[in-house]
């Protein structure tokens, strides 16, 4: 039988962090050692330790951080990688060119994965909208994205994502973001001409896609060489 890989969750307290922590316990391959949120108090499950984020240093050996935090958190969770020779799996959005630049730079040393969206169905959706952007040359494209009132970022980082596969295919995309209730998210990809209009659409309706994706990425990253890797490649 293979050993469990260590797994820190940082930002355990957040919406995407306790969907990590619960469905850890489902993950044959993860072992979760440790949960970091802001204050240290993320609600279950009470048999992991727990660590304030102004305490990461103190953190027990892990293999690899599974970060869902704010662009700060990330920060701190980057350093700590890098200083315990440790992997991490980050869906942090909203990081400005500085922390993408570091985090390029950080994959010389580690193995990482950055990804806005963890789920299969926009891993097949970012294919379809580089296939029409190439088959629709001169359509107008634009992205519209819906998420929950409290998600702090806009565009969110999957449209980002979806219109630069767009863009690396020629065309120029448009952004419209929608901050309404408790939505999951939503992405519409729409190319419109005179006369039609396609629209591809994802719709997340329980963000357990993008905690799965997650660990199971973080699982089978364990023991890579430093880099940067897709989650298409490790799904
Ligand atoms: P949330 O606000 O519910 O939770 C944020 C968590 O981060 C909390 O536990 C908080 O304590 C912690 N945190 C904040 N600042 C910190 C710091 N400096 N150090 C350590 N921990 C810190 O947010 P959420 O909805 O769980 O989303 C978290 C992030 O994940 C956001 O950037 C969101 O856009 C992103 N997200 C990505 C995907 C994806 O598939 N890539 C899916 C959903 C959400």
């Amino acid at each position: 039988m293979t050993t469990p890989v260590r797994l820190l969750i940082h930002g355990a307290s957040g919406r995407m962090g306790q969907a990590l922590l619960r469905l850890a316990a489902e993950e044959p391959g993860g072992h979760v050692v440790a949960a970091v949120s802001r204050s240290g108090n993320a609600v279950l499950p009470l048999q992991v330790p727990q660590f304030p984020a102004t305490a990461l240093e103190a953190v027990p050996d892990f293999d690899v951080a599974v970060d869902f935090s704010l662009p700060e958190g990330f920060d701190a969770v980057l350093a700590l990688c890098l200083s315990r020779g440790a992997a991490l799996v980050s869906g942090t959005t909203g990081l400005d060119a500085a922390r993408k630049q570091r985090l390029e730079t950080a994959s010389a040393s580690i193995p990482l994965v950055w990804a806005s969206n963890f789920s299969l169905g926009v891993a097949v959706l970012h294919d379809l909208v580089a296939r029409a952007a190439q088959l629709l040359p001169g359509w107008d494209c634009d992205i519209v994205e819906a998420h929950h009132t409290r998600k702090l970022d806009a565009p969110s980082g999957t449209a980002l994502t979806l219109g630069a596969a767009a863009q690396a295919s020629g065309a120029r995309p448009h952004y419209a973001s929608i901050r309404a209730g408790d939505i999951v998210g939503e992405h519409v990809v729409q190319f419109a001409a005179a006369g039609e209009r396609i629209e591809l659409v994802h719709r997340a309706t329980n963000r357990d896609i993008f905690a799965r994706g997650a660990l199971h990425v973080a699982t089978r990253l364990h023991g890579h060489a430093p880099g940067r890797y897709r989650v298409a490649e490790l799904l």
